[in-house]
């Protein structure tokens, strides 16, 4: 299957207000080009250096969203151009990123990315600490940042269950904290979650946005 008919096809599976962030990350600007090529304008890497690269080499009206695991020292590679950081597991990071926005007077979008997986090793807030650290109003005081939502990954597993629970746990979340902290603001929308195998169950769950890398691009050959 070529990139344009895996892109058609998953297209064809989502509804209008979800939307598709293609995650090109490792493929060469030339290949994630035939994407765009067919109208895709919303891509999504993991590491900084390879998102401001293809950011530099490629069209000017692509969104780059940043979807791995931030450094603070980093945020100032991506600062002047990413259209929405998902992975800001601390408010210590969105410090940075606050300062960087403003230095580039831009107010940049962000979603809180929380541990919804039993894994271990996956980076983000627990359901606890996010809500303590809601709770302190310490997030008002970043005027350059905005906070559009909520970014989770569930468990590496066949289990679909297993899967969609987790799923339906941060959509929970999202509404209490929508409720809680963010009632009146439009702009809290964004449920981020959904891969290439999970997408489906992600957009049932009640995903808003959906990362998929390897049915758009196929498998990479390091991650
Ligand atoms: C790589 C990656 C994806 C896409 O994974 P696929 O299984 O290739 O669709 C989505 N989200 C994050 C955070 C990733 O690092």
């Amino acid at each position: 299957m070529s990139i344009e008919e895996n892109l058609l096809r998953i297209k064809s599976t989502i509804p209008a207000n979800v939307s598709l962030i293609a995650v090109s990350k490792t493929h060469p600007a030339d290949v994630v080009m035939e994407a765009y090529n067919v109208g895709q304008r919303v891509f999504g890497e993991n590491k900084v250096q390879e998102l401001a690269g293809k950011a530099s080499e490629m069209p000017d009206d692509i969104e780059w969203h940043m979807i791995g695991h931030l450094q603070s020292n980093k945020v100032k590679y991506i600062a002047p151009f990413v259209s929405l950081i998902h992975g800001v597991d601390s408010f210590k990071l969105l410090k940075v990123i606050d300062k960087e926005a403003a230095k580039n007077n831009r107010i940049i979008p962000c979603l809180l990315q929380v541990h919804i997986a039993s894994e271990e090793t996956k980076f983000g807030f627990s359901p606890e600490e996010l809500k303590f650290a809601l709770q302190t109003g310490e997030h008002h005081q970043y005027k350059n940042v905005e906070i559009r939502g909520l970014m989770g990954m569930a468990t590496f597993t066949d289990d679909e269950k297993v899967i969609r629970s987790e799923f339906r746990a941060l959509k929970q979340l999202f509404d209490e904290l929508k409720e809680s902290y963010f009632k009146d603001v439009l702009t809290f929308r964004e449920v981020s979650m959904g891969m290439s195998d999970d997408y489906q169950i992600a957009i049932e769950e009640g995903s808003t946005m959906v990362r998929v890398g390897s049915a758009i691009f196929g498998t990479r050959e390091y991650t």
